[in-house]
């Protein structure tokens, strides 16, 4: 039995060691990626639920591994968030999404925002104003078509982040709230916050129809957002019925596969931007 045990410890030991190395070696990886420029951005189409059109869009990292293949975010910004990585990958997505954006306007399209996740770690930079405003320089592109996504964690520390959101609103960007209703944030800090809109968390759009409780959420966030002149998105849109049902509550925007799952920027330009009439 004794060995047995010893023989489980040591299998359990192995894997430990193998998951660590795994780690280390994708965060080695990461390092040279941005470099080797494997990183690469989708963009989701943001779409107005009162007319139908696209209005913004949202960019998102995906990582072309060499070996490893296609990476979702999921399966390495949590690594990156842990070793600072993210600070230099999360400008990289600003840059990146600022010049695709740019591009576009000046090829003659419509103008629209486009948004840009911001970690914790990136917004906790004393200089991040600073730093977002030479990026817009350097690609030329005008502020109102930026948008900032940040979460409510933020507000662990509420002077730090009032004062990080003043100068960032400062520049003339546009600041959401991301995943509303997951985390912290008290009702207080939320009408003292210079933001212009809060995206609700796909939790509780996905059963809108049938929990009455995500319905009654869904809601109140909706009519807050009303009342506190905060534009709101609803985010995992998959069906009509969530549509309708964020139709009638005067939801803003929506985000999802039921209008398009996030594309890369080829596609974007080619089914979703329209050019300036004339
Ligand atoms: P998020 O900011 O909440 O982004 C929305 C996620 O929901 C995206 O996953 C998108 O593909 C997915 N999604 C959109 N519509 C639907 C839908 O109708 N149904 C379902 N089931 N999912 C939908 P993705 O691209 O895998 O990104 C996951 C998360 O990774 C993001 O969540 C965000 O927190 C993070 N992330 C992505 N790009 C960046 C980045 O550049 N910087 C930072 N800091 N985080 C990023
Ligand atoms: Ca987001
Ligand atoms: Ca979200
Ligand atoms: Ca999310």
């Amino acid at each position: 039995h004794a060995k047995e045990n010893g023989v489980d410890f040591m299998r359990y030991d192995a894997a430990m060691k193998q998951r660590t190395q795994s780690k280390v070696e994708l965060e080695n990886d990461m390092r040279k990626a941005l470099e080797r420029e494997e990183f690469f951005l989708e963009f989701q189409p943001q779409i107005s639920l009162d007319t139908g059109k696209m209005v913004g869009m949202e960019a998102l990292v995906r990582w072309n591994h060499p070996k490893r293949g296609l990476l979702p975010p999921s399966e390495f910004i949590p690594l990156a968030e842990e070793s600072g990585l993210i600070v230099p990958l999360g400008e990289w997505v600003l840059k990146t999404a600022c010049l695709h954006n740019k591009k576009w306007q000046l090829d003659g399209f419509e103008p629209v925002c486009v948004s840009v996740n911001l970690s914790m770690r990136q917004f906790r930079q004393y200089n991040l104003a600073e730093r977002v405003d030479a990026i817009l320089r350097e690609v030329g592109m005008d502020p109102r078509y930026l948008e900032l996504e940040v979460t409510e964690s933020m507000t662990y520390d509420i002077e730090t982040a009032l004062d990080q959101l003043h100068r960032l609103k400062r520049l003339g960007i546009h600041i959401s709230i991301d995943d509303f209703g997951t985390g912290y944030s008290s009702l207080y800090y939320l009408k003292s916050l210079p933001i212009d809109r809060l995206k609700i968390d796909r939790a509780f759009v996905k059963e809108v129809m049938y929990d009455g409780n995500d319905a009654a959420i869904v809601s109140t966030i909706t009519t807050m957002a009303h009342h506190l002149k905060l534009k709101v998105t609803a985010e995992g849109v998959e069906n009509e019925e969530q549509l309708e049902f964020l139709k009638l509550q005067r939801c803003h925007e929506g985000q999802g596969y039921l209008f398009s799952k996030p594309v890369p920027a080829g596609v974007l330009e080619s089914e979703f931007l329209s050019r300036l009439a004339g």
